[in-house]
């Protein structure tokens, strides 16, 4: 059966995200949106583009909580995107009582849904999505992870003069300032990135991976990320609609892997149809435990203020 995709939130990235997903003919479209011309304006457009694209896929707008019904997977692309100076904590009270909403409509509109969230701060509001859906925890992910992991390894990629197909890294912990970007697991054709680069290069390296997003930010001005995001959502889907089982970043529940219980992180997981399907466990250095760690603490302190 073709698999239902819906996407609420069809504002830069959730539309970006849905042009990937009919380009990839990946399954029919439901793009919901609170601005009724948009969700409606935006899908009659991407569906008058399936001819040229050779997809039979349908692709409907609504305002509707009642057409994401038996959805196999849902992303939640809605709320406000940081502006130049703002943080993504900062989007929190913003972004938490929309956040709630979709996630009741969820569990009572696409009970057997696996859900990926985009919307920031990523790891908490996917925490809140799987506290309000009671989906268990291999059902509700965080996409950061993968997107964070392109960026580095666009960096490492530039620095070294290589291209990036020679080149293994993973971003986890936090979406954010704390992001753990795990070089000493980084790999170049199989030599360990560290004694390759220098440590200037690595300081250089990390800051640019983890500024990534405010630097187009502060071109854009009023507008998000959207291309590297979209591409790696759709990722995301190829590769649990084919139960392809590769191990990829994303923000997951933790109960004791990587010395944390109870919160999202961004780990490494083997991911099928099914959705996250094991945490991967990677021995950090010292370092990175420690950075791990006080992201932690971080997000906890956030999550426990928030009472739920
Ligand atoms: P945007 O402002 O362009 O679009 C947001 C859309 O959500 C708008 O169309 C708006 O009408 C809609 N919306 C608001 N409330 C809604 C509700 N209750 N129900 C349905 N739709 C609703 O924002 P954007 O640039 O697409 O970013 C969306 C979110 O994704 C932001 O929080 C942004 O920070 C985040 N983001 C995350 C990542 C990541 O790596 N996780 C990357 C890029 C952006």
């Amino acid at each position: 059966m073709t698999p239902k995709i819906s996407i609420i939130g069809i504002g830069t990235v959730g539309q970006m995200l849905a042009y990937a997903l009919a380009i990839k003919n990946l399954g029919d479209l439901v793009l919901m949106d609170i601005k009724p011309g948009r969700a409606k304006g935006k899908a009659l457009d991407l569906a008058q583009a399936t001819p040229i694209l050779g997809s039979d896929a349908k692709i409907i707008g609504t305002t509707n909580y009642a057409d994401i019904k038996d959805s196999d997977i849902v992303f939640v692309t809605a709320g406000k995107p940081s502006e130049p100076g703002q943080s993504r904590d900062d989007l929190l009270p913003l972004n938490l009582p929309i956040i709630k909403e979709i996630g009741q409509n969820i569990a009572a509109y696409a009970p057997n849904s696996l859900i990926i969230n985009i919307t920031n701060p990523v790891d908490i509001l996917t925490y809140i999505l799987f506290k309000v859906t009671g989906f268990p925890k291999n059902r509700v992910m965080g996409m950061a992870g993968l997107l964070d992991s392109s960026r580095l390894k666009f960096c490492l990629s530039e620095t070294l003069g290589v291209s990036f197909k020679s080149i293994e890294a993973m971003v986890l912990g936090q979406h954010g300032p704390m992001m753990v970007p795990a070089l000493s697991k980084a790999t170049i054709a199989g030599l360990p990135a560290e004694a390759i680069i220098s440590s200037q290069q690595t300081e250089n390296i990390k800051s640019k991976t983890c500024e990534a997003a405010s630097t187009i930010i502060n071109l854009l001005e009023y507008e998000s990320t959207g291309f590297a995001p979209a591409t790696a959502i759709a990722k995301m889907v190829e590769i649990i609609l084919k139960d392809a089982k590769e191990i990829i970043p994303a923000s997951s529940y933790l109960e004791g892997e990587y010395d944390q219980t109870g919160l999202f992180m961004g780990v490494p997981v083997v991911l099928g149809q099914t959705g996250v399907e094991k945490i991967w466990q990677l021995n950090l250095n010292d370092d990175e435990k420690l950075q791990f760690k006080k992201a932690a603490e971080h997000l906890k302190a956030i999550v426990s203020s928030l009472k739920i």
